[in-house]
């Protein structure tokens, strides 16, 4: 059994396993693809005292800080359930998709979360050539251009007020007859010279020249007609969703939004289990803020081990 199990192999997991190997403990990362949305990244420019990286560089060098130590790394491993010790400070069991389980007395959950797609055509193709889920990473890329923000809502909006101050012309998409966002931003966006809002709109078509995006298609549809922006950049914004589903039959307490609720050392309400990164409540989905939470709920894990009673 391993005394720090680390479930998921993104910055979170990655930072959460050194810190534990360190401690010189029996330490396990599974993992079903190391790297994690690292991996999916072209420029990263906000990684502090990195001043350029690119995501499958950073990757492979998370891969190869955790294979320093002595971290039994179980890749391409799926975790499917998690069940609670049958005794207080009792090892804690995550099932694994091909059958086989593993034991742990304490579990780190990083499992990450992966971004909502509007499928349309286009999207796809030009993923990292224009279009772009993260505007806290991306914006600065489009400096003095015309982006879109797909989405109303609250991230939507904010994503729109705040690349408003970076480009020069923002047009945010909005499928429903009304924003959905507070109210405060919503008077915010207004009060904006340069931001567009277009309502009842279904966005139908990124365009783009075979390198990078020059275009979006919608359907007004109140009106049932066509219409196109001629634009540089577009951020898809209608959702983040933590890979937590299979937590939901665990004793681990989740939001109303599927986040695995943590407290300020990274606990879970599940004794020994500890959790960081993207997959938590903990706001601003960031590859640093990441790798500081893994820092910290593996530093929690250890507290908990040494308080155990020696068996
Ligand atoms: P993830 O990176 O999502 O890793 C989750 C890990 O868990 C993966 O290994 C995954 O395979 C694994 N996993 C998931 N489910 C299971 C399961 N059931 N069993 C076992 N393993 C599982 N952030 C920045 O700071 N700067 C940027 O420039 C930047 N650009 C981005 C660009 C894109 C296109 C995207 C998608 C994200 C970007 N981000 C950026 C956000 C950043 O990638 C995330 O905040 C960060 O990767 C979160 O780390 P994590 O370890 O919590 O989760």
């Amino acid at each position: 059994a391993f005394e720090v199990l680390v479930i998921g192999g993104g910055p979170a997991g990655a930072a959460a396993a050194v810190y534990a190997a360190r401690k010189g403990i029996r330490t396990g990362v599974a993992a079903e693809r190391f790297g994690g949305q690292v991996l999916d990244t072209m420029a990263i420019e906000n990684f502090i005292s990195v001043q350029h990286t690119e995501g499958p560089k950073l990757a492979t060098a998370l891969e190869q800080h955790v294979k320093q130590y002595d971290v039994d790394v179980m890749n391409l491993q799926k975790a499917v359930g998690l069940v609670a010790p049958k005794t207080p400070g009792g090892l804690i069991e995550v099932k694994l998709e091909n059958g086989a389980s593993l034991k742990s007395r304490t579990v780190i959950l990083s499992t990450g979360a992966r971004w909502r797609n509007v499928n349309v055509p286009g999207e796809a193709e030009y993923k990292n050539k224009g279009v772009a889920y993260c505007p806290h990473c991306d914006g600065p890329l489009f400096k003095g251009k015309r982006v879109a923000v797909i989405g109303g809502g609250n991230s939507g909006v904010e994503a729109a007020i705040d690349l408003a101050g970076i480009v020069a012309h923002v047009t945010l998409i909005e499928y429903d007859s009304q924003l959905r966002a507070d109210a405060v931003l919503q008077r915010k966006l207004a009060s904006l010279p340069n931001v567009t809002i277009v309502t009842s709109a279904m966005t139908t078509e990124i365009h783009g020249d075979g390198a990078k995006v020059s275009g979006l298609s919608y359907k007004d549809r109140n009106h049932d007609t066509a219409h196109r922006v001629d634009l540089e950049g577009v951020f898809v914004q209608i959702g983040l969703v933590p890979n937590t589903e299979w937590l939901k039959d665990s004793n681990v307490a989740l939001s109303n939004r599927g986040e695995i609720e943590v407290d300020y050392r990274g606990e879970t309400s599940m004794p020994g289990v500890f959790a960081a990164g993207d997959a938590t409540t903990t706001p601003y989905k960031q590859i640093i803020i990441a790798m500081g939470e893994g820092a910290k709920a593996s530093l929690s894990a250890f507290d908990y081990l040494i308080r155990l009673p020696a068996e």
